[in-house]
């Protein structure tokens, strides 16, 4: 069993199956895989876009809510100062002022010298005061917000009103893990989004994750626009998408920022999911590809190793047919086509036996026909030679004339045989020449046209509308036309029509003689050719047989065919001479 071509077979139709199962596959797969990425890398940078400009818009109004409320209690406070209040009246009234769960830890009024009028803490830790006061333009920014060193701090400085506008300033402190609640930005808002609040420049004033959104900042940011954006930035390792929304009173901007990985979640579940489907469908491909690969090959492989087993043994033992389909019905043919195979084998080595047997008959009865002619016609001779003196001698009248008449005929008759043995013994030498069939036919038709005459019979030609040249001994094939002609004359016992037909075949010229005589019984049909078969009462039984052996020296054949209709036709086939063909 030849292991590589099962294995050539098989997997070449395993990557056929695999070919058109897991590359399509794939291929949607891949295909599906980037539009949901696109699609929710799109949603997520919008989602990012609008919590920006959402903490943006917050941040301001929020912003505006402590100025507001600022300047309420520098109102208030400057009413008290020029009331001449004490400091602890003062610092009463700002504690009075603010709400309970305001943002600021502390306030400090200051003077317009810089003197501190008073100080309040307003909850338990103590306010990180600045080491000096901000320089800022008070006149067009009332209100103003501060950092301080890598400590984010944030100031609120109201100005007096009034005619105290330069006189004193409103410190309010704010610590910076407060600004988260100032500007109402819970750390994710967005699940693993960060938030924070940078300058116009893109320095971050305050960031909830400072973690992130610095690393993105530093690399990503130049100047900011008007409007909200979104940009990438982040390693390549930690790429991070982060939206910029301007606040709209001020030049601060939100940053939201958002790592690739968190916004893509949804999409490596879908991968991971559809990277798993893959996985077993693939898997479950090559299980079945296999399984239909073997339900091919198997009995592809079994029918092979039958032809192989059947060339070297000439046994055969059938196939076993697993299935219906196409491969069953190769398997159904060849099964048939061997055993008419065996048969046919067996046909032609009966005939090859027979075959055999007609040449070593013949030759057997060639022999002992030479040796009996011979010993026969010398002493044929000499009687005959005797009855014709006796009746050249013998009057007229004399009554044993009739009997050596008969005698006389009768070994006429002898002697016919004895030298139709002879030829057949020692067939004459072959006189070949290229002659027309045609002409042939013609010679045969004038030698038996008075038996034909006599015996009622039409005699009907039918040449070849060109000449068919053959290279034959033209004595000889016209002695077994007349041979045919004659045995079909006397097998149309109440006349008939003889009809001699030349037919030009590929290579090959047949002349037919067809009668409409009694016919060749089936039984006797496999016999007419052998030597002394003769159902006549007066045959020899050598005309047909002499005749084929006289066909097969010119390369031809001599056969019987059927004949529809009744009567018998004999078929003389001799090759064809070519034109311009060398003789
Ligand atoms: P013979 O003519 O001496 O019998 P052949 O060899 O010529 O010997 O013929 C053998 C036998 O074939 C004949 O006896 C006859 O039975 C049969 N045969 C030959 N030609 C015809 C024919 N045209 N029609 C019917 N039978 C034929």
């Amino acid at each position: 069993m030849n292991g590589r071509r099962r294995f050539g077979l098989r997997g070449k139709l395993l990557l056929l199956l695999l070919g058109f199962g897991v590359v399509p596959l794939t291929a949607a797969i891949l295909l599906v895989y980037r539009s949901s990425r696109a699609a929710i890398t799109e949603q997520a940078e919008n989602a990012l876009r609008d919590l920006a400009a959402q903490q943006a818009v917050h941040l301001d109004t929020e912003l505006r809510r402590q100025r507001l409320l600022l300047r309420t209690i520098v109102g208030q406070l400057t009413v008290a100062d020029s009331a001449g209040a004490s400091a602890a009246q003062l610092a009463a009234a700002l504690r009075q002022a603010l709400p309970e769960d305001g943002v600021f830890d502390g306030l400090r009024l200051v003077s317009a010298g810089g003197e501190i009028l008073v100080d309040v803490a307003l909850r338990d830790v103590e306010p990180h005061w600045p080491s000096e006061a901000p320089a800022a333009d008070w006149a067009t920014h009332r209100v103003e917000l501060h950092r301080e060193g890598d400590q984010v701090l944030a100031y609120v400085v109201g100005l007096g009103q009034g005619e105290n506008a330069s006189a004193a300033w409103l410190e309010g402190h704010v610590r910076a893990a407060d600004f988260p609640r100032l500007f109402s930005m819970p750390p994710h808002l967005m699940a693993g989004a960060e938030l924070g609040v940078l300058d116009e420049a893109g320095n971050p004033i305050f960031v909830a994750h400072e973690h992130g959104l610095n690393q993105v900042v530093a690399g990503s940011v130049g100047r900011l626009p008007d409007t909200a954006i979104v940009v990438r930035g982040g390693t390549q390792r930690a790429p991070f998408m982060v939206a910029f929304a301007p606040a709209e009173d001020m030049d601060w901007y939100v940053a939201a920022v958002l790592p690739l990985d968190v916004a893509l979640a949804p999409v490596s579940r879908i991968r991971n999911l559809a990277l798993g489907g893959t996985a077993i469908l693939v898997a479950l491909l090559v299980v079945t590809s296999a399984m239909a690969a073997r339900t091919v090959t198997t009995p592809l492989a079994q029918l092979a190793d039958a032809v192989q087993e059947f060339g070297r043994s000439e046994s055969f033992a059938p196939v076993r047919q697993r299935s219906q389909d196409e491969v069953g019905s190769l398997v159904r043919s060849f099964n048939r086509m061997a055993q008419d195979l065996v048969r046919s084998r067996e046909e032609i080595e009966r005939l090859h036996e027979a075959e055999l047997e007609r040449t070593h008959q013949l030759a057997t009865v060639g022999e002992l026909a030479s040796g009996v002619a011979h010993e026969i016609r010398n002493p044929l001779t000499g009687v005959m030679g005797a009855i014709e003196l006796a009746l050249k001698r013998i009057p007229q009248d004399d009554p044993s004339r009739p009997l050596l008449n008969e005698a006389e005929m009768q070994l006429r008759r002898i002697e016919a045989t004895t030298t139709q043995l002879l030829r057949y013994a020692r067939p004459p030498e072959l006189r070949e020449v290229v002659v027309d069939a045609n002409l042939l036919v013609d010679r045969t038709i004038r030698v038996i046209e008075p038996q034909a005459r006599t015996g009622r019979v039409a005699l009907v030609a039918e040449p070849t509308a060109e000449p068919v040249l053959v290279r034959v001994d033209p004595e000889q094939v016209v002695q077994v036309l007349v041979n045919l002609g004659l045995n079909a004359l006397q097998a149309m016992t109440d006349g008939g029509r003889l009809t001699l037909r030349v037919v030009r075949r590929d290579g090959s010229v047949e002349v037919a003689v067809i009668d409409t005589g009694l016919g060749v019984p089936p039984d006797v049909r496999r016999d007419i050719f052998r030597p002394f078969f003769t159902t006549k009462h007066q045959g020899t039984g050598l005309g047909l047989s002499i005749s084929q052996q006289l066909i097969e020296r010119h390369g031809g054949a001599l056969r019987l065919e059927e004949t529809p209709g009744g009567g018998a036709t004999f078929v003389v086939v001799l090759p064809l001479q070519e034109e311009g063909e060398s003789s």
